[in-house]
């Protein structure tokens, strides 16, 4: 029942992108120029490069921030379905081994190296920061909440359910912001020491629609984002 559907959600967090270019849904959004595509063997080839210099990086990172026994073995490659829109996502395979996947349209949307190692990185610290989990029980203490707030208003089983999903949905939300800034300034770390320029990396975000300060909205506005970026670079 209810904890069926909450189980739903959280798979759905587990695959949450978050250098995603595909617009919110909101009337003032300009018309965006989409790049041209590219097949997925350019965009290995342009992968591969950015990978073979960070993914190293970022994995003694990951051994340094994490308690020992954290999987630290990153595999980082290009989802095979090349109709996808730009996205870039963090997830763990079964094993619990950390998987950091781009989708073609986003490797065809970065103009420079900079950029792509920035995403990178930016991936690389939602494992570091130990996000996915951390936000699946944000999930469930909002769930968990939103359940006793219906209980106590004498709701009936079905309200509760859908109590428990809306506050799931809050629980998780209002917490990403803070995840998406915390793995901003772990990736600006991660990219400078790989030997990538950050802060012109994280210019990407000037081209993808700014989600601005919208109540629940899941994704900090791009001046948070360019300004933590450059105040953790200017600190390297
Ligand atoms: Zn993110």
């Amino acid at each position: 029942m209810g904890r069926g559907l909450v189980v739903v959600l959280l798979l759905g967090l587990g695959l949450a992108g978050c250098a995603s270019t595909t617009p919110a849904p909101s009337p003032a959004q300009p018309v965006r120029q989409t790049a041209p595509g590219i097949g997925l063997s350019e965009a290995e080839r342009r992968l591969a490069p950015v990978r073979a210099r960070l993914e190293p990086v970022a994995e003694r990172e990951c051994r340094q921030r994490t308690r020992p026994g954290t999987d630290c073995d990153y595999a980082i490659g290009v989802d095979k379905r090349t109709n996808l829109p730009a996205n870039a996502y963090q997830t763990v395979d079964r094993g619990g081994r950390p998987l950091i996947v781009f989708t073609a349209a986003l490797i065809a949307q970065t103009r420079n190296a900079d950029e792509l190692a920035f995403v990178m990185g930016h991936e690389a610290a939602h494992h570091i920061a130990g996000h996915l989990t951390r936000a699946q029980q944000d999930a469930l203490a909002g769930a968990v909440v939103g359940g006793i707030l219906a209980g106590l208003a004498g709701a009936n089983s079905q309200m509760i359910d859908l109590a428990m999903n809306l506050g799931a949905d809050v629980g998780a939300r209002s917490f990403s912001k803070e995840y998406e800034l915390e793995a901003d300034a772990l990736g600006t770390v991660i990219a400078h020491r790989a030997g990538y320029q950050p802060v012109r990396g994280a210019e990407f975000f000037n081209r993808i629609p700014d989600p601005g300060d919208q109540f629940l909205g899941t994704h900090p506005p791009n001046a948070a984002r360019m300004e933590i970026v450059r105040r953790t670079a200017a600190g390297l």
